[in-house]
């Protein structure tokens, strides 16, 4: 047996048992609202970590099952397959804890880690600021010395489930006479300092799932800092590079999960009524379908790349900005067939769950702002990959 097919069996084998197990598993409905999804997601998280499904492909060491990221895909394409929703914790486990596991002290991997991934403790991300977001690198948050701790002062906004967040990874200046790349480290702090408040944004959809978050005299251990002193920049690129790729890998499940459900019940639909859908509607799901499979494809590409270690990569732009596109093409097409009723959603025509359609659209308008705006993934596609002069 060659090592491909040897892989391949395992691969295979994994599949059978994940989708035994989805089989069995009880599936939770996800409730529209805020305060409801995120108790479900969290449960639902838990059941998955228990059973040895979140942080497939991380380190024993740091709580996860020690397999290859084509597991993980695996894992991925099953949860889509059943219908089943993500877990709560993704920017803990996609995003700010893959950095931490690579960068981390040995304390933060075995003593943190293990609590990200079972959702019991929730991540965020302080990244941005109220002037520093495309131009992350004049983030203006301070972080002074003082003996064996760090004394944080600024303000953060945009940061996603700070206000349910236990942690968060943050980016604060540490030298402020050095090159704006060079004087940032990379911090971890217990949003349940003193000094530290989440106060929640509402978006467009309703929902205040990101924060403005005000740091006064906040002190942080210096243990924990990850990586070095004043170096926090190339981890920041590694976070970001997270959110690009693995994160994109994951949205991509819910897209083939949301196509589905939208066929299902148009299907349905006509089925009960007994008239074909018109043609505009085979062509906005058919459209939809093709830049799923499309975005499939690239994400394939993501994770032999994932396999073979190439992560960070300008390439994660190219990602980002395949999510982008899908995203607002899906949730655009299929709530413009809701046409008059998007205003009364919940008499959504076609037997589509129109709430769903109309929340999930506005939620997707994000999509080319957060983890680097679309003109921004341009530049570096530009730039690092074509080799185009800096605009
Ligand atoms: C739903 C959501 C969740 C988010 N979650 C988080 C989070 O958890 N943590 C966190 O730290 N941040 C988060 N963000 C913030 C996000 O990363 C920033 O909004 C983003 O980086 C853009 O920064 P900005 O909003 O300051 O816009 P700006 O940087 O002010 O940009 C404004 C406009 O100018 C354009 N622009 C700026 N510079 C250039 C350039 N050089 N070339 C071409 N065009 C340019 C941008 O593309 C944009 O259209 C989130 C944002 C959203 C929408």
């Amino acid at each position: 047996m060659t090592d491909t097919s040897r892989n391949d069996a395992d691969l295979d084998a994994y599949r059978r048992r994940v989708r035994a197990w989805l089989a069995r598993a009880d599936i939770p409905e996800v409730p529209l609202d805020l305060e409801g999804r995120f108790t479900v997601l969290r449960e639902w998280q838990k059941t998955l970590y228990e059973a040895g499904f979140v942080g497939i492909a991380w380190s024993r060491k740091a709580g996860g099952q020690g397999l290859s990221p084509l597991h993980q895909l695996v894992f991925s394409e099953e949860l889509a397959r059943a219908g089943a929703p993500q877990p709560i914790g993704l920017i803990g486990v996609d995003v700010v804890g893959k950095s931490i596991e690579t960068y981390g002290l040995d304390w933060q991997r075995e003593q943190l880690l293990p609590r990200l991934l079972s959702g019991e403790d929730i991540w965020c991300q302080g990244f941005s600021e109220p002037e520093s977001g495309s131009d992350l690198a004049s983030l203006r948050t301070r972080a002074r010395l003082e003996g064996d701790e760090f004394v944080i002062n600024g303000q953060k906004v945009w940061t996603s489930w700070a206000h349910k967040a236990q942690w968060c990874a943050l980016l604060a200046r540490t030298d402020a006479d050095a090159p704006k790349h060079r004087g940032i480290s990379y911090l971890l702090v217990d949003m349940s300092s003193p000094g530290v408040t989440a106060r929640p944004l509402v978006q467009m959809t309703g929902d205040d799932e990101f924060c403005e978050v005000f740091l006064e005299d906040v002190r942080v251990p210096v243990r924990n800092l990850v990586g070095g002193l004043h170096e926090g920049w190339a981890i920041a690129q590694d976070t970001l590079s997270h959110e690009r790729g693995s994160y994109t890998l994951r949205r991509r499940v819910e897209y083939e999960v949301a196509v589905e459900e939208a066929v299902r019940d148009i299907r349905g639909h006509a089925d009960a009524v007994g008239t074909e859908p018109p043609d505009r509607v085979l062509e906005q799901l058919g459209r939809s379908y093709t830049a799923v499979r499309a975005l499939e494809a690239l994400t394939r590409r993501t994770v032999r790349r994932q396999v073979a270690g190439e992560i960070p990569s300008p390439l994660d732009s190219v990602d980002k900005l395949g999510l982008n596109e899908v995203e607002q093409l899906l949730y655009a097409s299929v709530t413009d067939l809701l046409g008059p009723f998007r205003l009364a959603a919940d008499r959504a025509p076609f037997g589509l769950d129109g709430p769903r359609w109309v929340k999930e659209h506005y939620y997707s308008r994000a999509a080319s702002v957060y983890g680097g705006t679309s003109q921004i993934q341009k530049n570096i596609i530009g730039e690092r990959l074509l080799g185009l002069p800096r605009g």
